[in-house]
């Protein structure tokens, strides 16, 4: 498969037609958007912070992965993979060779990244952290970086004890209280108190769009019933919801939560959704940092 070069990808946003054109966006809205890229509003305030999240506008890949598509690890060729993240570069200014990413299984491990282990994963999908789904840090320029399309993508920090961490919960990642495992791993390795913990939980599936079976029912029933949905004719999940009952449960304060209300299967010209594009697609995502 061919990329675009360099320069073509900063041009106007191509034209793309979701391949499930039958679906009827439920909260489609109008985004702010900069440059590409989306910010938590509540996070600008916080010194030497920086993040980003992507949408999938302004890179080099083409066909099911048009255009921005961070994952190596989805069938588009690692080349264009590798000019997208340089282009991402280009606007973060941070250091690629630092970026760290996780080979993500959804599951419930954390890791922290030190200056040992930073830059795994930043140009191929071999040298990523295995079997990760958070990553953790108090290190300056080492940038972390996880990917989704349907799944939440969380950003937590710590200003007090400057750790930030980043992390992607799906529905066996919400109910194997990934987020709120991710808070105590905190604690535990920085002193970071709850109440002094914000977060932000990107775009992800919503609740319209999250058709779920019985195993999902089950699980999510052992944290908070009040996520399933039964007024569809079968169960849906309310995944934001879920993430934040559970970041709850270890006490970090709902005004320190800032969700964002984007669905990529709503807004499937502006996000990869899994779903909405019948598991062949590209990978947006977070990144965040503390400027050195
Ligand atoms: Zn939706």
């Amino acid at each position: 498969m061919r990329c675009f070069g360099l320069g073509a990808t900063l041009s106007p946003p191509f034209s793309y037609v979701a391949p499930d054109t039958a679906f009827q966006p439920h909260n489609a809205q109008r985004l702010n958007i900069m440059n590409n890229f989306l910010h938590f509003s509540s996070f600008s305030y916080i010194d030497g912070l920086q993040h980003a999240i992507t949408t999938r506008h302004g890179g080099s890949s083409e066909g099911f992965y048009a255009s921005l598509n961070l994952g190596f690890h989805v069938g588009d060729d690692e080349n264009c993979v590798r000019k997208n993240r340089q282009i991402i570069v280009q606007d973060f200014d941070f250091n690629l060779e630092n970026l760290t990413c996780a080979q993500q299984t959804h599951g419930a491990n954390i890791e922290i990244v030190t200056r040992k282990n930073r830059g795994r994963g930043a140009l191929d999908w071999q040298s990523a952290i295995p079997s990760t789904d958070a990553l953790m840090t108090q290190e300056s320029d080492t940038p972390l970086m996880i990917l989704v399309a349907d799944c939440a993508l969380l950003l937590l920090v710590d200003e007090v004890n400057h750790v930030v961490a980043v992390v992607h919960a799906g529905w066996r990642g919400a109910t194997s209280r990934i987020a709120s495992q991710t808070v105590l791993k905190m604690a535990q390795s920085f002193g970071t108190k709850a109440e002094d913990v914000r977060v932000g939980i990107g775009p992800t599936l919503c609740v319209d769009c999250f058709e779920v079976g019985e195993e999902v029912v089950r699980a999510a029933n052992e944290i908070a019933p009040q996520t399933v949905s039964l007024q569809f004719e079968k169960p849906h999940l309310d995944l934001r919801e879920l993430l934040r009952e559970d970041l709850r449960s270890v006490r970090v304060l709902d005004s320190h939560i800032e969700t964002m209300t984007s669905c990529p299967r709503c807004e499937a010209e502006t996000f990869f959704s899994h779903r909405g594009e019948n598991g062949v697609t590209g990978r947006f995502g977070v990144a965040a940092w503390w400027k050195s």
